[in-house]
Parts: C-alpha cells; sequence; structure tokens
C-alpha cells in the first residue's frame, strides 16, 4: 500500500517488540501435511454429526459461559477433580500466556529449558519477564541437576517442564518433576499437550503440590487444532490468579460444544492414538536405518531428525509434496527437521522421500 505524500505516519509501537518476530508456523499447502503435530485423522464422521447437532443448539446472539462450565465440569470429573481445578482456554496456547501474565512481568524470572517450543521464551519477552535458560544436554534431555539448582537459588517466579517436550520428543520422569517442585515455590507448568502418545502425566502429584499446574489440548491427540480448545488441571488458589488475566470470553460458545461433545466421546480416538504411537516406532526404526540421519527417541506423535544439509533436505522434500517442519536455522536446533506422524501412507511417503534424498546424495 502507498502512503500519499504528507500522509500521517505512525510513532513507534513499544520497545521491546523491536526484537521480536511474529509466530510463522511455516504452513505451505502441501499434499503430505506433517509439520504441525496435528492428528493426520479428523474427527470420526459419526462424531461430526453430533457436533453439527449440538452446534445448532448454540444461541450466537448471547455471550458464551465465560468459564465454560459444561466442559470444565466434564474435565474434573474425567481427573477425579473440583470444576475450580480446572480452566479452560483459547488453545493451550491462551493459557501459556496467562501463565506469563499472571506469574511473569517486569522484574521476575522464568526458567526455560531450551530447545523447546518458542512460545514460552515469546511470553515472556512480551511480558517483560526475564528469562534464565538452562540449556538441553547435548542429546535434548534436561539437564536435571542444573534444572534444580538454578531453581534452588529462589529468585525464579515460573518455569515450564514440557513433557512430552516439544520439538525433541522426549517426556521427563515423574521423579524430576518432583524435584522441580521441591526446589523452590516457584510456579510449575508440566506442559502435557501429548501425554496421550506418551501416556504418562503427573496428576498424581497435584495432591501435594500448590506449585504445580498441568497444561493439555484438544489440538494434538483430539483432532481439533482448528478449534482452539486447551485446559489447566491445578489448585483452586492458583487458577482463581489466572481468572484475573484471561480473556473474559475467550473460549467461544461453538468451541465450548465442540470441545464437550468430542471429549464425552473421546474414547473414539484411542485407536487412532496407538496406530500412531505405532506409526512412530516403525518410522524412528526406518530413519535409523538410514546412512547420514540420527533421528531421536520420541514419546510423541513427531520425530526430531538431524542430517547434513537439513535445509536442502526440507526444500527437496517440499518439491515432492511433503511439508515437515524446519528447524535447521533455530539456535539449539541447527541441522534439524521435524516430521510429524502421519497416516500409514503418509509416513511411507516421507520415509520413501527422504530416503530417496539421502541416496542420491550419496551418488554424488
Ligand atoms: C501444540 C502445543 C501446545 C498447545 O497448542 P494449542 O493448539 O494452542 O492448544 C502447547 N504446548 C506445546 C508444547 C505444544 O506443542
Amino acid at each position: 500500500m502507498r502512503r500519499c505524500a504528507g500522509a500521517r505516519s505512525v510513532r513507534e509501537p513499544a520497545a521491546h517488540l523491536r526484537d521480536l518476530v511474529p509466530y510463522d508456523p511455516k504452513y505451505i499447502p502441501a499434499e503430505v501435511m506433517v509439520s504441525a503435530n496435528e492428528n493426520p485423522d479428523d474427527v470420526p464422521e459419526s462424531l461430526r454429526t453430533d457436533i453439527m447437532r449440538a452446534i445448532r443448539r448454540v444461541a450466537l446472539n448471547r455471550y458464551p459461559d465465560p468459564l465454560a462450565n459444561g466442559l470444565r465440569d466434564l474435565i474434573a470429573e474425567a481427573n477425579g477433580l473440583d470444576r475450580d481445578q480446572v480452566l479452560i482456554g483459547n488453545g493451550g496456547d491462551e493459557l501459556l500466556f496467562d501463565t506469563a501474565l499472571a506469574w511473569g512481568g517486569p522484574g521476575r524470572v522464568f526458567l526455560n529449558m531450551p530447545p523447546t517450543f518458542s512460545v514460552y521464551e515469546n511470553n515472556a519477552l512480551l511480558t517483560g519477564t526475564s528469562v534464565v535458560e538452562v540449556p538441553r544436554r547435548a542429546n535434548f534431555r534436561v539437564d536435571e541437576e542444573a534444572v534444580v539448582a538454578r531453581l534452588s537459588r529462589g529468585d525464579v517466579d515460573f518455569t515450564i517442564v514440557t513433557s512430552p517436550n516439544n520439538p525433541t520428543g522426549d517426556a521427563v520422569s515423574e521423579s524430576f518433576v518432583r524435584r522441580v517442585l521441591e526446589a523452590s515455590d516457584a510456579l510449575v507448568v508440566v506442559d502435557e499437550a501429548y501425554f496421550e502418545f506418551s501416556r504418562k502425566t503427573v496428576r498424581p502429584l497435584l495432591e501435594n503440590y500448590e506449585n504445580l499446574v498441568i497444561l493439555r489440548t484438544f489440538s494434538k491427540a483430539f483432532s481439533l487444532a482448528g478449534v482452539r480448545v486447551g485446559y489447566l488441571l491445578g489448585s483452586e488458589r492458583v487458577l482463581s490468579e489466572y481468572k484475573k488475566v484471561r480473556q473474559p470470553y475467550s473460549v467461544d460458545a461453538i468451541s465450548q460444544v465442540v470441545a464437550s461433545t468430542v471429549y464425552e466421546n473421546r474414547s473414539k480416538f484411542v485407536f487412532g492414538i496407538e496406530r500412531i504411537v505405532s506409526e512412530r516406532e516403525r518410522m524412528f526404526e526406518r530413519l535409523g536405518q538410514m546412512d547420514g540421519i540420527e533421528a531421536f527417541p520420541s514419546e510423541s506423535n513427531f520425530i526430531l531428525l538431524r542430517m547434513e544439509g537439513a535445509s536442502d533436505a526440507w526444500r527437496e522434500l517440499l518439491a515432492r509434496g511433503v511439508l515437515v517442519r524446519d528447524f535447521s536455522r533455530t539456535r539449539y536446533l541447527e541441522g534439524c527437521l521435524r516430521v510429524s506422524v502421519g497416516t500409514p501412507q503418509e509416513n511411507d511417503r516421507f520415509l520413501q522421500t527422504l530416503a530417496d534424498i539421502a541416496a542420491s546424495r550419496r551418488a554424488r
């Protein structure tokens, strides 16, 4: 857009935006979309019919229930908790932002364990929160001793333990989370966005630790990335602080009924989750047989791999219709690509294409 001569320009925005780049999922249309850790299968057809029926009953002219109490009650009951120990958000992402708003801010400290989900660091920068880093080890496992030692100094206000971690795929042990919770009174968010694939949760620790909250989402195992619903499990005390910073109507009425219908029928997703887990193991094995490719073990629905010329490989994969996530120029992840587990056919297509790329390099 061209401005006319003499038109007014705008003053600079807030100073901390200068070093920020807008989040870019690099979502390019491709035949095989395995870049965003989504469920390759949409919600089953029979459930879609139930969803449509539920949507038809929604009053569009009325504001939604601000706290999504219907959905809250379903999740609370399934987790053996009270309604006040559950909070629904506009995707897990909103709840992560709310975490930084409520526990971060100028003069406050967030402990990060990179490489991990980039949203955490961005939220800290947006809210003026200081970030201290305890980088993962060379094999991408958390440096447990260093994390506990850093927390013991007592100046950290909150930290996020991602289990399984995105994009490295590894999960932490419950005993490590317990040590983190014991090390200080910092708020500890355990991001379990992928726990349906690892089948590990620290839910039992909620009984004893007021400083623990667990984050989950409908975007991965439950095929609802397009709908935007996530939730927190935690103490009433902590969640009441989140209520002060959240946008009152962030979870719209349609999302509430879609997520409720899916949650009530979550047993219908078990088969798909099991298929993803067994496909992940098959892909990991096959990747391990390819020369020049190092694949990292995953308990999630994606695999991180490292190779020479990763960004060229990313481009060649895309040229052949396969979109994976390129981390090759990301700090701590140099030379890495991440592939989400797709349908068996999509996975075959990815594996064959990557094997061709690797073979044509050897021939050069
Ligand atoms: C996908 C993801 C989330 C949440 O995603 P939403 O779609 O906003 O619910 C949270 N944490 C991690 C590590 C993720 O990968």
